[in-house]
């Protein structure tokens, strides 16, 4: 299948060819007809599964053959419920509106910072992705109108229910035209989706993905045995000998993800915390950074990691263990994505053993336990840090 024979133009076909998409996933070979033909969309997929290319590309090129709603009028709004996806969904529309026959301007707002900006840059924006609070508040502001909107996107909608952003989404549907289309994504069904799908979309196209969980058998999983004093020498240990480049290290608590920061950064790692406390700039920097290898370590709570689109992650490390096993699937479904081998480490201190022995029966898969309280951390660590020194050049957080 290509993504010519899908309905994309020369043109958008070339650039997802461009992107490394050699051949449409599965989801986009269901969604992108049926939205180039201004069908509303009930997709069921989770992130990773290629929904926002699923929706952008038709999407922009629909807008192709449309003339521009007036000033300030959006065309295309997308509703995401955190500001991370928000800022990755803007980014694929930017990326794919590079070198457009016709430009389409995008503008990605979300609250915590300042408004005025994002006023500002709306002039001649068509495409608006926005947390929902954040565009009532520019909708409160006039900044723009929702009017003459032909194409409503709710991206991750069971997540908006779930962060209670029920109200805002009830009184943001409230400023739509009558007609437009109208399209759903979301990784479960449930009461609250089918109410909201009963009253958005009308005869929609149902695409159900079902989560690739059975990418669990190309993941590598070791487990170590450690006391509580020795995971950070051990993590820096693995680092260290492994040469590891992109980890990704899950804490269970804001403090322990700064306080593992703290240790890597003094002993010369480059390494950023990601989680709620962290101001927007910071989150938003710390994964700009992880991505194009700036840093090499993010340690980040299972909240914050949530929607993370960072592709074929190599190694993630659970320094503590989640309660509850679905967190554990879920974040070492981090690694090994798309077909892509890849490894996850645990730790495990005495009083995690039988908890892990609940987790490993949940997942299905026995991991070995490795007994590390005979193996000489802080002896091997200087040695290597002496042939090779992890230097940390600049300290990205600080502009
Ligand atoms: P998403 O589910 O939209 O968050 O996408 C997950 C990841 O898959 C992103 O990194 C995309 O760049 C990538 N992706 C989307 N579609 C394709 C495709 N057809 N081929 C290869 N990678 C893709």
């Amino acid at each position: 299948m290509t993504f010519l024979a899908l309905g994309l133009s020369t043109h958008f076909a070339t650039a997802a060819t461009q992107n490394g998409y050699e051949s449409p996933y599965p989801i986009q070979v269901e969604a992108i007809p049926a939205i180039l033909a201004g069908k509303d969309v009930l997709g069921i997929a989770q992130t990773g599964s290629g929904k926002t290319a699923s929706f952008v590309l038709p999407i922009l090129q629909q807008l192709q053959h449309k003339k521009p709603a007036p000033n300030r009028h959006i065309s295309v709004l997308v509703l995401a419920p955190t500001r991370e996806l928000a800022v990755q969904t803007g980014e694929v529309f930017k990326i794919f509106s590079q070198n457009l026959p016709r430009p389409v301007k995008t503008l990605t707002a979300f609250g915590g910072v300042s408004i005025n900006p994002q006023m500002i840059k709306l002039q001649g924006t068509e495409v608006l992705v926005a947390t929902p609070g954040r565009l009532l508040d520019l909708v409160e502001h006039k900044a723009m109108s929702l009017a003459a909107l032909d194409v409503l996107v709710l991206d991750e909608a069971d997540k908006m229910l779930n962060m209670g952003f029920r109200d805002e989404m009830n009184r943001i549907f409230a400023l739509l035209p009558a007609r437009r289309q109208n399209l759903l994504f979301s990784a479960t069904l449930g009461k609250d989706i089918d109410s909201i799908t009963e009253m958005l979309l009308h005869n929609p196209v149902k695409i159900e993905i079902t989560p690739p969980e059975e990418n669990l058998d190309l993941i590598a999983q070791t487990a170590y045995s450690v006391s509580d004093e020795r995971k950070g020498p051990l993590l820096r240990y693995l680092i260290q000998d492994r040469q590891l480049k992109q980890v990704l290290v899950f804490t269970s608590s804001i403090h322990k993800a700064d306080s593992v920061v703290h240790k890597l950064k003094g002993n010369g790692f480059k390494a950023l915390a990601l989680h709620g406390e962290k101001s927007q700039g910071a989150r938003t920097d710390a994964l700009r950074y992880f991505k194009s290898g700036e840093i090499d370590i993010l340690v980040a709570t299972d909240l914050a990691s949530r929607g993370l689109d960072i592709p074929a992650l190599p190694v993630v490390i659970n320094y503590e263990l989640p309660r509850s096993p679905k967190d554990f699937i879920h974040r070492v479904g981090r690694t090994g994505r798309a077909g892509e081998s890849g490894e996850a480490i645990s730790f495990v201190t005495p009083d995690d053993e039988h908890h892990f022995k609940v987790i490993q029966k949940k997942m299905g898969k026995r991991v070995e336990l490795t007994d590390t309280s005979d193996w000489n951390l802080l002896h091997a660590f200087p040695a290597k840090t002496a042939a090779k020194p992890p230097v940390f050049v600049r300290d990205p957080t600080i502009s």
